[in-house]
């Protein structure tokens, strides 16, 4: 065996250990840094013409449950609000390299702290997660906090708004890359305004979002975009997107 190759070997079986021996939630939560907290301005919103509207507060039609079953969401004032136990919606659309309007609102009642504080989640392609969460003076994992890529990629800053506001992500998104083995020749990455303020900037997404346990990176295509039931009552409205 030559040098390469045995090197090649040893950082397999390495990160094969490293993956066999977390079993703890907790090894992969990152509590410092703390970003700062910057209070953001105001945006403007509206879709642009070539947008497809995914929700516009009223049509659930482009979404649905795992199952295949029309939204059990909660319907509001030109809002949806997720319904303990109903499950994750996602678009019947798939989607790959994109531009993401959303729109979203953690319960004004602060009931929780940490990750059980406003919890939801939006998950490009199914698989990776841009977090959702109150994170307006709530202390949690840095990597867990809203606007983190969940685990992986701490926010530049906490942009967040006070429970009961609705705040806004605009998300610029490039989905991986395989070759036709399978393997991963370029990662996701992800540009992330939240409320105007940019938290993720070109992020490399390094794989799937795992809440125990390192990221994979299994070859997909375009898949729907989801939408997380964490058991909290997080509200959406003004969805809209722009495949690039
Ligand atoms: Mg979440």
């Amino acid at each position: 065996m030559n040098k390469t190759k045995l090197l090649l070997a040893t950082c397999f079986l390495l990160a094969f250990s490293l993956q066999a021996q977390i079993k703890d939630p907790v090894a992969t939560e990152v509590w410092k840094p703390v970003p700062r907290v910057v209070s953001p301005g105001s945006a403007s919103n509206t879709a642009p013409s070539d947008a497809i509207m995914l929700f516009d507060g009223k049509n659930t039609s482009e979404w649905t449950h795992g199952d295949g079953s029309d939204v059990k969401w909660e319907m509001g004032d030109g809002f949806m609000t997720v319904v303990k136990g109903a499950g994750g919606i996602k678009t019947k659309r798939n989607f790959g390299d994109c531009q993401l309007h959303i729109e979203w609102r953690t319960p004004a009642k602060v009931m929780k702290e940490g990750q059980g504080r406003g919890n939801s989640g939006i998950f490009l392609q199914s698989r990776y997660e841009l977090q959702v969460l109150d994170s307006y003076e709530n202390t949690t994992y840095s990597n867990g906090q809203a606007g983190s890529i969940y685990k992986q990629s701490i926010p530049l800053v906490n942009a967040c708004r006070a429970p009961g506001e609705w705040q806004t992500y605009d998300i610029i998104y490039t989905a991986p890359r395989f070759n036709e083995d399978g393997v991963k020749v370029a990662s996701a990455r992800i540009t992330v305004l939240h409320n105007g303020v940019l938290i993720q900037n070109n992020t490399e997404i390094k794989g799937t979002t795992e809440y125990i346990g390192l990221p994979k990176n299994n070859k997909h295509g375009k898949a729907p975009l989801m939408l997380q039931d964490h058991s909290d009552p997080v509200s959406y409205r003004n969805i809209w997107i722009r495949e690039l």
